[in-house]
């Protein structure tokens, strides 16, 4: 096969479950309901070989032991994950700069330690796919036009976080594990009103949201030009924080502390 699918299936309220397959075989990442990848792989008539996970939260590994307990016993999956989090029934645990191979569809991937939102939350970057667009999983720590909440780690961490992922090549393809662009983007916008490249995305958003479609993937480029949260250095963002937070912001890492502290509360 000389290409790969890489599939959002929707799950609970707004999580993705993606699915990468060759037409034949198919590997999840993130399940955290076993039945909408059961149909969806049913649906397609694709067989399910790996389980990548990028943190311990259940909207994300809760369809795990459905999974293998659905598995014809012929097929066994490896499920990969965290080293550095609890989770049951990982067959391969993962530290930043592992590399994981999935047999079929062939895929390599280089492991990113991102905590922040968990503390031993990983990303999985895949520099290159057959056509040569290279891709990252990324869980619960970098949305479209946002970040994951800081539910074990620091701002320091997360921003460190983010910055490695913004440091990935510009055409990477960024696979989110929720659909938050729109709520992400009014806060984006309250940010940073002046951005023009912000407003176009907003109306392309909400068209897309219209027609029930995911705007999902986002790529690094697009972000590191409308995501705040990869622009606390930006002299327009930082003087938004200033002026609606009454709050002096001396750094970066200020800047982006401010911005996730008011992200917590804005509506
Ligand atoms: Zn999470
Ligand atoms: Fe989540």
């Amino acid at each position: 096969m000389n290409s790969l699918e890489y599939v959002p299936v929707p799950a609970f309220e707004d999580n993705y479950i993606w699915l990468v397959s060759d037409g034949r075989d198919a590997f999840a990442v993130d399940p955290g309901d076993a039945a909408p990848v059961r149909a969806y792989l049913a649906k397609r008539g694709w067989r399910l070989t790996a389980i990548l996970l990028t943190h311990h939260h259940q909207d994300h590994v809760g369809g795990v032991v459905e999974l293998l307990r659905t598995q014809p016993a012929s097929e066994p999956l490896e499920v990969y994950g965290p080293a550095g989090e609890s989770i049951d029934r990982l067959t391969k645990r993962l530290r930043g700069g592992d590399r994981v191979r999935v047999e079929s569809p062939a895929a390599e991937f280089a492991v990113l330690d991102v905590p922040g939102h968990t503390s031993g939350h990983i990303a999985y970057f895949q520099a290159a796919d057959p056509r040569g667009t290279p891709h990252v999983f990324c869980g619960d720590t970098l949305f479209a036009c946002g970040c994951g909440r800081l539910f074990e780690g620091t701002p320091a961490q997360m921003l460190d976080s983010l910055d490695s992922l913004a440091a990935l090549p510009g055409a990477t393809e960024v696979h989110c594990a929720h659909e938050y662009t729109l709520s992400n983007i009014k806060f984006a916008l309250a940010c940073e009103p002046g951005n023009a490249e912000l407003q176009a995305w907003r109306d392309e958003a909400l068209a897309l949201r219209a027609r029930n479609e995911p705007t999902l993937p986002t790529t690094i480029a697009h972000e590191r030009a409308v995501n705040p949260f990869l622009r606390a250095d930006v002299v327009a963002v930082r003087d938004t924080l200033a002026e609606q937070l009454h709050e002096t912001v001396p750094d970066r890492l200020t800047s982006f502390t401010l911005m996730r502290e008011w992200k917590n509360r804005f509506r």
